[in-house]
This record gives structure tokens, sequence and C-alpha cells, in this order.
């Protein structure tokens, strides 16, 4: 039997060997880091018997792989500590997988509640298993034998799963008295990680849906080191205080009214602004990029949406109405809108690329077990643009797209990162095709030497995609711009252009959002900002306070003049102290405040106060209105 390591080299060995084994035939000190590692491209248990021949890597601590290994075996660890607590009789296990940054465990307590204070006992319970270093075993049974076991155990979730599992033989691993059907991988023992936190207790229904009976949900994270673990709860307590869905009111920025419209957010004046900031600076980079701006429909007939493929494979996120007879359906997407643009002419090769742009108000079902502020909503704005063009001209237009994506993002200091999106289960359209416009893509990436990840199966129906990460200012990902190209919708539309040769042929489609959503991404600034927004996107940037009532008139000349230079002012002339204003301006986070009293006055000068705590005094008027107009025109 050959193993192969990552390094080409090959150990030959007459009978079964573990990972373990041929670790500490490496090196002690990779034996000591390695939590398990990856037999032909399978997660593998450290101490699993291997028997045929194979390519293997050891994972460690460190690598990308290893909190698959560790957090998992802490869902167990878990599970384990609640059985002990609520009694074995007492718990039914529903799922237990890891998530970013963590795991969960859902469970059935028939004999009451796991309430937020009791995360405290049950970490202690943890602690305590960790303590007895249990060894973790993995053994298989029939199916049959699995399903017999679990009924026996009275664990009704677990035998729904094992009934639906393919496979003849079960897996499961065993830690103490512990149970559980798992497809693994786990460490070797449950004294191996010991860096973890209990983060929540909530409800979640067996498999997401309302018609099955509620769980609760048990969420927590581990770390491989204590500093680790120590900063991402550090994170977690900062994202908590900037969180969107508090800031968002206590700014006036929007608010959502969950009774008559979940998930469709409310803009208040404030918020209207920051986004009409948004939108003017991405209008005038597509501009500058070659887009023509328009403007369709809301609401158009189900006939387009049955043609362009919606009804087939997007229906149940749509919202439908119905007049004189005939059934329309609110749009989720602009492109039909673009499409019916682009048939309303004769295209010729010269024409090409057309490229169109809109804000387009969509509107996508989401349960409402999973909106959550801006960032998942029903109702939302796309900066949406559609490019039809050659195929000799995609490469061309796709890295167009990255640049004017690039230019976007930079004045919010966002680095991203991308993926590639390959074609998914549900999809329209032939393989060959499928292929054909991957490659495009991954070629364009590859040229502009953009580093990107792959996500198989997860592109779009119509084809597949590129989706921009942005890091924020707390190391969180968001998904924001996509890149998409299509050959289905021009074939499903009959789209044409009439060549050099005068021949008709068909152009392809390039989908492409750069905020994406311009709501999510507004809620993605607030809380990278924490609601300090930089000057040229906040909807008050200079506020002006008189020191007392007599010199109200003086403090509103000078927010005249300030106005007259397109700088968004106000002056608050409330009848109170100079010490509760201010106070008041810097929990709204007011970039400067203009101070106004007696010596102001006299000298035709200002007082002005920073929203960092700077201070300067006799300030020209006129000077003070440069240096704000630049740093707006220069997006700070
Ligand atoms: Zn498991
Ligand atoms: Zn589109």
């Amino acid at each position: 039997m050959k193993v192969t390591l990552p390094d080409g080299s090959v150990k030959e060995y007459k009978d079964k060997v573990t990972l373990a084994q041929i670790a500490r035939e490496i090196s002690e000190g990779l034996y000591r880091n390695a939590v398990g590692g990856i037999v032909n491209g399978m997660l593998w248990d450290l101490e699993r018997p291997i028997d045929f021949d194979c390519e293997i890597r050891i994972i460690t601590k460190k690598d990308k792989e290893a909190p698959e290994f560790f957090r998992h075996t802490m869902a167990h660890i878990m599970a384990q500590a609640v059985m002990r607590i609520y009694g074995q009789e007492n718990v039914r296990l529903g799922i237990g997988p890891t998530i970013e940054n963590g795991f969960y465990y859902d469970f059935e307590i028939l004999n009451g509640v796991i309430k937020e204070e009791d995360l405290e006992k049950i970490e202690k319970e943890m602690k305590k298993i960790i303590k007895e270093d249990l060894k973790i075993e993995r053994f298989e049974l029939s199916k049959d034998e699995a399903i017999k076991m679990m009924e026996e155990k009275g664990q009704i979730y677990k035998v729904e799963l094992i009934k639906e599992i393919q496979d003849e033989k079960v897996s499961f691993y065993r830690q103490g008295e512990f149970v559980d059907l798992c497809r693994g991988p786990h460490l070797p023992r449950t004294g191996m990680i010991k860096h973890f936190k209990l983060l929540s207790v909530s409800g979640a229904y067996w498999r997401g849906s309302e018609k099955n009976p509620m769980l609760q949900r048990i969420y927590g994270t581990a770390f491989a080191t204590k500093d680790e673990l120590d900063n991402y709860l550090k994170m977690l307590e900062e994202a908590k205080k900037r969180d969107h869905r508090k800031l968002g009111p206590k700014l006036g920025l929007f608010f959502i009214n969950t009774d008559v419209a979940a998930g469709m957010p409310i803009f208040l004046p404030k918020g209207a602004t920051i986004l009409n900031e948004l939108m003017s600076f991405s209008r005038q980079l597509h501009k500058e990029y070659g887009y023509k701006e328009v403007m369709t429909p809301l609401i158009m007939n189900v006939k387009l949406w049955h043609q362009s493929g919606h009804w087939d494979h997007y229906k149940d996120n749509m919202y439908f109405t119905e007049k004189e007879e005939t059934e329309y359906a609110v749009k989720p997407m602009n492109c039909p809108g673009h499409i019916l643009i682009y048939k309303n002419d004769v295209v010729s090769y010269r024409d090409l690329p057309i490229r169109l742009f809109e804000f387009g108000k969509v509107h996508r079902y989401e349960r409402s077990g999973v909106l959550h502020g801006l960032l998942r909503v029903r109702a939302f704005t796309q900066d949406d643009a559609h490019i039809f063009c050659r195929q000799d001209q995609i490469e061309e237009e796709v890295s167009s797209v990255v640049r004017l994506i690039d230019e976007l993002y930079k004045p919010f200091g966002f680095t991203y990162r991308a993926t590639l999106s390959t074609m998914p289960e549900d999809h329209m359209g032939d393989e060959e095709t499928w292929e054909k416009a991957t490659n495009a893509l991954k070629k364009v990436l590859e040229d502009i030497k953009l580093d990107f990840d792959i996500a198989e199966g997860e592109g779009a129906f119509y084809g597949p995609k590129v989706d921009f990460h942005v890091k924020d200012s707390l190391g969180r990902e968001w998904q924001c711009a996509t890149i998409q190209l299509d050959f289905q919708m021009p074939e499903r539309f009959d789209l044409k252009y009439v060549d050099k040769d005068g021949i008709e042929k068909r152009p392809v489609m390039i989908h492409t959002a750069k905020y994406g959503s311009l709501e999510r991404f507004f809620g993605i600034l607030i809380e990278h900002y924490a609601g300090a927004f930089p000057l040229w996107i906040s909807p008050v940037q200079v506020l002006v306070l008189p020191v007392s009532d007599k010199y109200i008139d003086y403090a509103r000349k000078v927010a005249r003049f300030l106005s007259e230079n397109n700088i968004r002012v106000e002056v608050d002339s409330r009848n109170e102290t100079l010490g509760y204003k201010i106070r008041e301006a810097q929990i709204s986070k007011v970039p400067y405040m203009i101070i106004v009293g007696e010596n102001e006055e006299k000298s035709g000068k200002i007082s002005v106060r920073s929203r960092d705590g700077a201070e300067e005094k006799d300030v020209n008027v006129e000077e003070f209105v440069e240096v704000v107009r630049k740093a707006i025109a220069e997006r700070r």
C-alpha cells in the first residue's frame, strides 16, 4: 500500500496505517500539533485506519481546515454536557454542525428549557469532559442496526436522518457514554481543545420548517489558541455595540415597521441623504465607464418572467398581483427590463457593447425568520447594470467592471476578495456553454491578477459569477458586488446584433451590481463606521451651536454661507445649555461643530470643534469652507 505525501514522496506500508502514525514518523512536533488530515480529498480522523493507496496531508492546529475538526468536536462535547445535565432520556438531539467561526447544536429538552443563564453551567460540564480527556472513537453500523440503536435511545430526529442516508453503512462517534450519528471528522480525544465559549441560545425549528417542532439551538465558538478566542470575543462585543439595527434608528437613519412592511426598511431624511450620496457616486462612476442610465417598470406581465426563466427557477421568491384577469409579477431582478430596451432597436456590431444601468428597486420574498435589519430584506435597490457585448469583448468588459468596483470601494477603505461560483444543480442551458462561460471568467481574473477562490455550484441559474467580499473595520466579510456572465438570457429572448458580414449573431450578457444592494451596503457601512460616517456622506456635515439665544442670528448667517457652498449644515437653536448641545452632537457623530458667541460675532470668525476632539479658535469662515469642500470633493 502506497501513501503519497504532499511533497510527492511515497511511504509504503504492509498493513493498515493511521495519520497519527505517519505524522509521528515525520516528526514528533508534527504529531503533537496534528488535529487530523486529508486523505484522497476527504477530511480524515487522525486515528482512523487507512488501508488503500492514497494521497494524504496532515492538518495541524494552524491550518485553515483545523477548525472543522475541533469545532465539530466541541459540538459533541456540548451535546454530551447537555445530556449529563438534563438526563440522557430527556434530551433529543437535532443536528450539530460547524458554522463560520463556531458551531451549534439543536436540542429538544423534554423536562425543561435551556435559558441564557444555564450556558455557564453547560460550559462548566464541558470543561469537565475536556479534562476527562475521553477517547473519541469512530464506528460503523448497518442502517437497520443504526435505526434500532437510535430508536432505543428515543432519538427520533436522528432516526429520521438515518432513514434518509443513501449508504448501506452509517458512521457514529463515541466518547465516554455519549454516542452520536456523525460523518466526522473529529479530534482523537476530548482533551485536545480547550479554548471555547458558549455564546447564545435561541429557538430553531427542526429542519427550518415552521410545521416542525421548535428546538433550542446553542451557539458556541472555539479557537486553537486563547489569543484567537479573546480577539474574536472582543470583536463580537464591538459588533454588538455597532449593530446597525440599533444604531440606525438611534441616529435617525431608518426604521422597519414589521407590522405592515417586514423586511422593507423605511428611510428617514438622514438615511435618505446617505443613500443619495452613495447613489450619486455610483452614478458618476457608471457614467465615466460608459453606462447609460435607464428606468424600467416595477410590475410586469408574468409572461415576461416565463420567458426569462424566473418563473421556473425563482417563483418562490417572487410577489404576484392581478388586474383585468391578467397576472403580473413584481420584479425580483432588473434583467428582463433591460432586455426589453435592447430589443427595442436594431443593433449593429458597431453599437456594442451596450451598457445599461439602473437603480432598480426589486422585491424578493424571504421567510420572516431570516430577515435581518438592512442586511437581509425583502425590498431593496440594486445599482444594477447589464452589458450586452460580443464574445470578443467579454474580457475587456469584465476587467472594466472590476476597475469600476475597485474605484467604488476605495473611499470606504474596504479591501476585498473574489470568488468564482460555478454551475448550480438547478440551472438553465447545457454544460458545454456553462464551461465556456466559466472559463472565460476564470481567464479574465487570472489575466488581471485578481486572487479568487472557487465556490462550486454557487452560480446563478443562468450563468457563472464572480462575487466580491469586502472586509470591514472589524475584519468581517460581506458579499457585495457581483459579475455574472450569461449566455442563456440572450438565447431565451432571441437577442441579436448584425455583424460585420451582415449576419445576425447572439450577444453575450453580463449582469453586474457594484454595491449590490444599496440597503445592505448601507447596513454594512453603519457597522463599519460605528455610525461615524466620513464627512462626504454624513447627513449633517456641520452643526452650528450658538452659545446663547443672542447669537442665533450670527449662527444662521454662518450656516447660510456654508449652505450656499453646498455643505449640509444645521443650527441647533434650541434653548439648551452649550454643554448639553455639544454632548448631543457628539452622540449623533457630526463631523464638525461650529461654536459662535460674542468673540466670534465681533471678529466675524468661528470656533471649530471636530469629531475627534480637536478645537480651533479664530477660524476664518472662508478658509473653513475651503477645507470642508476639499474633503468632500476627495470623498473623505
Ligand atoms: Zn460529529
Ligand atoms: Zn441581471
